[in-house]
């Protein structure tokens, strides 16, 4: 399969697609080494994933050129690297603590003692988006792997140059590879991956992943699903504008915008909205491509080239419905890639795509409000609720709107913080997803299932016969 470069628009790259034979005898593979993987301790499986992020931190240069060409990005794929590495770290600094068992407890009836085991999954597959194509690949696969299951990836067609780099680097790790492969592909690999595995762990768009939960509950698997986002900012007539402005700037323009966590649309105050627009106005401008040198500017190409007609889509449709363009407001051609100018919208109503449907890049529309109440009412009137973000100076205000609104995680005087922070536990509401937490300790619980043993501790039971 033909895979395209985002920067040059040419398709430069070679995808082998798996067959559903061989996806089935990977997991077979897996599934007979799992049970040794279980039965080691878990500072076994520590130290494996100790060398494997050694292993990571030596091929750094590589993996990170393999990710530039994959997204046409170059700081955001350090970051990934990097965050990856870290978040391996920090995995195997706490598993020890999550995993273990709890005491044997006496349990209501006085002569039963119960003790709870955790039994891992054997095999979780893992199938991620091209957007962040090796943190989404490894999120949940590093606490399902430390939780003694192994685990079958399926990265992103659109974004599959990393595997090859990274498959060297876990061939080096050999106690790992036994338990952690990569299938490459289409949807369709997708498909076969969720007939084999016993849990599926996804990440991408909504509609995908109801196909995907479907798939799931006719075998009777869970699926923990991460979906697509529409998050809202509130700035309050209080906020702080300057911290606002510049922390929306960020999080709606970082990474071109093409986040789950990005920030979608503004609510702000009418008593301020002329001087935060003006502050988020200059910011927004200030913002420049990566063109031609990846390693500059802020603002990458659109990686999926399924996503360029809808951002297209989504200008011309508010332009036509009387949005103003503050700034940027096209999508231009650099060098044979597509880039979305940082662009600010005002004048936007409900009506308009670009304030319902995930947009998923550099556009940030504008929505002056008369009170909290109407911004949380609009905030709210949304079909996704992944997160969002509350400006304001009284925290006792901050927290009151950030509890009203229906959203997982909420950012308070700040912007996208569930992007860096891994330890809050958070669940997607509404159609960004389903199942727990994949940050925190409810994480690496999505992978073991809770056994029971019961002793009768040396009374006859009343009830028998
Ligand atoms: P998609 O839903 O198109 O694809 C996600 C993954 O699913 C890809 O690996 C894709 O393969 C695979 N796939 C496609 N069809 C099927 C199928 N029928 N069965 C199983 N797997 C299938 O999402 P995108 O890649 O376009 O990613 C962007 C979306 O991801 C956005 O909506 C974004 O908001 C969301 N996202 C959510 C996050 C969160 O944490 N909530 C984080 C990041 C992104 P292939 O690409 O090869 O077709």
């Amino acid at each position: 399969m033909q895979i395209r470069n985002p920067r040059t628009g040419e398709a430069d790259f070679e995808l082998e697609v798996c067959s559903t034979e061989l996806i089935h005898k990977k997991a077979a593979l897996l599934r007979a080494s799992q049970p040794e993987w279980e039965r080691a301790t878990v500072q076994h499986r520590i130290a494996v994933l100790s060398d494997f992020a050694a292993a990571l931190g030596d091929a750094r240069a590589t993996l990170i050129d393999a990710l530039v060409t994959d997204t046409g990005r170059y700081h955001e794929s350090v970051l990934e690297v990097d965050v990856v590495i870290n978040n391996i770290k920090r995995w195997c600094g706490d598993a020890a603590v999550l995993l273990s068992m709890p005491p044997a407890r006496a349990g209501q009836i006085p002569f039963l003692e119960i003790t709870q085991s955790y039994l891992p999954y054997q095999c979780v597959g893992v199938i991620s988006p091209w957007n962040f194509p090796l943190l989404l690949s490894m999120v949940d696969t590093i606490p399902a792997l430390l939780a003694g299951c192994s685990v079958l990836l399926k990265p992103s067609e659109v974004t599959s140059r990393f595997v090859s780099p990274f498959r060297q680097v876990l061939a080096s790790v050999p106690a790992l590879h036994r338990v952690f492969d990569v299938v490459t592909g289409t949807g369709e690999t997708g498909q076969a991956l969720i007939d084999t595995v016993d849990v599926t762990c996804f990440t991408g768009s909504v509609t995908t992943g109801r196909k995907v939960a479907q798939r799931c509950a006719q075998r009777f698997i869970p699926a923990f699903l991460e979906l697509g986002g529409k998050d809202p900012a509130i700035v309050c007539e209080d906020a702080d504008l300057d911290v606002a402005a510049s922390a929306l700037c960020w999080g709606s323009m970082v990474n071109a915008g093409q986040s789950c966590m990005s920030l979608e649309r503004v609510y702000v105050h009418e008593k301020v909205a002329e001087v935060f627009i003006e502050k988020l106005t200059n910011c927004v401008q200030n913002l420049k491509h990566n063109f031609p040198d990846v390693t500059a500017g802020h603002i990458g190409p659109i990686i999926s080239s399924a996503q360029i007609d809808i951002v297209k889509g989504q200008l011309a449709d508010a332009k036509e419905k009387g949005a103003k363009v503050l700034c940027g407001g096209e999508v231009v051609e650099l060098g044979g890639g597509a880039y979305c100018q940082p662009t600010l919208l005002h004048n936007v109503t409900d009506e308009m795509k670009v304030l319902k449907e995930e947009t998923f890049a550099a556009i940030l529309p504008v929505v002056v409000v008369t009170s909290d109440a109407q911004a949380v009412q609009k905030a709210n009137d949304t079909e996704y609720g992944l997160s969002a973000a509350v400006f304001s100076r009284n925290l006792d205000r901050a927290y009151s709107i950030a509890s009203q609104l229906h959203a997982g995680a909420v950012s308070i005087n700040d912007a996208s913080l569930t992007a860096l922070v891994h330890e809050a536990e958070k669940q997607s509401f509404k159609l960004s997803g389903m199942g727990g937490s994949r940050m925190g300790k409810d994480a690496i619980m999505r992978f073991v299932r809770k056994k029971a043993f019961i002793r009768n501790t040396g009374t006859p039971s009343p009830w028998w016969f």
